[in-house]
């Protein structure tokens, strides 16, 4: 086995548990653990296990926009307060800004509201090459929308598309991504996984820390409110949308340091996937190469060295051969 497929297995047998099974049904609080933490005994392990991490996206993501054909989109949903912001940047921390687009999705405007319920989501998908993440996203319309059935008021749909409306939302919504996948785009859909106490006692912090009062929301206390509310259509959403060419990953999320080894190692799982090569030159492209490399070395001006880069490469040469 290469160094690669170790690595690869090992990935693979660390988020294993992490998998929503197509088709099976979840129960959040049964089914996961927010403060899982996979055998990592020490925070300083997890530490250096990120930085391995950060460091192979960044690898990956050089070669998936190299390659310029398979577009990621990473779709990251969690309550209040689960550490979404964070995540996207220690995981992000070591890649090419300009191969990333980050967009945070709100409360939709008037202009949103006058279109179907997956069009400002669609605007904002990654092109080809990049990594597209959505802080929350398409599955708000499924979550927020759910527990506050006003906003689905607010949306002017024809009243016979409201029966089974949440079915019919599950469905155009795995199609969606179905869609997407045939067409090169992988979807990565991470619920960072916190628990009920946990969230207080961030919340309690956010307002005990005066640098951080500003993070702290009234809104954040009353969606606390209906916890319950959101735990089940949360696990109504992951129970129908986890399918096989888009899964959901449930992180656990109560260590912040777990949930960003987490969502690093879904990310590569799937980038190894895609594995994206830099793409080779053929030999008419090599010979032109080679012409021009002539035509370049024609023009050193007097003393110069005629090719100043091979020359410096030659003393290690030499000293290697
Ligand atoms: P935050 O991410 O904390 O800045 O908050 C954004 C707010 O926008 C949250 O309260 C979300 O519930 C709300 N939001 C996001 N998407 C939608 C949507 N499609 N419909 C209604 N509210 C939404
Ligand atoms: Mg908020």
């Amino acid at each position: 086995m290469t160094d690669t497929d170790t690595a690869r297995k090992r990935i693979d047998e660390f988020i294993a548990p992490f998998r929503v099974k197509p088709g099976s049904k979840v129960t959040l609080a049964h089914d996961f653990d927010p403060a899982f933490k996979a055998g990592i005994e020490k925070k300083k392990r997890g530490v250096e296990l990120l930085e391995t991490g950060v460091q192979m996206l960044a690898e990956y993501q050089a070669r998936l926009a190299a390659q310029d054909t398979y577009g990621v989109l990473v779709v990251l949903q969690a309550m209040d307060a689960a550490g979404k912001d964070g995540t996207i940047r220690h995981v992000m921390s070591g890649v090419n800004p300009q191969g990333v687009a980050v967009h945070s999705f709100k409360v939709p405007s008037a202009e949103e509201l006058d279109h179907d319920f997956l069009w400002r989501y669609a605007q904002r998908l990654p092109s080809r090459g990049e990594i597209g993440i959505f802080n929350r996203s398409h599955y708000e319309e499924v979550l927020v929308v759910r527990v506050h059935p006003e906003n689905l008021d607010r949306q002017k749909l024809p009243k016979d598309t409201r029966d089974d409306i949440w079915q019919r939302r599950y469905r155009a919504i795995n199609d969606w991504e179905h869609y997407l996948c045939e067409n090169g785009f992988r979807v990565v859909k991470i619920f960072l996984n916190l628990s009920k106490e946990e969230q207080r006692r961030r919340l309690l912090r956010r307002i005990d820390l005066p640098s951080h009062n500003w993070k702290f929301s009234a809104a954040d206390l009353k969606e606390r409110a209906r916890w319950d509310d959101y735990q089940k259509a949360i696990s109504r959403c992951l129970s129908h949308t986890s399918t096989e060419w888009a899964p959901w990953w449930v992180i656990p999320a109560d260590r912040k340091w777990f949930a960003r080894i987490g969502a690093a190692a879904v990310l590569v799982h799937t980038l190894m996937d895609i594995d994206p090569q830099f793409p080779a030159v053929d030999d008419e492209q090599r010979t032109s190469l080679l012409e021009v490399k002539a035509q370049l070395e024609a023009e050193a001006p007097d003393g110069a060295a005629p090719d100043p880069f091979e020359e410096e490469q030659k003393p290690a040469e030499t000293a290697a051969s």
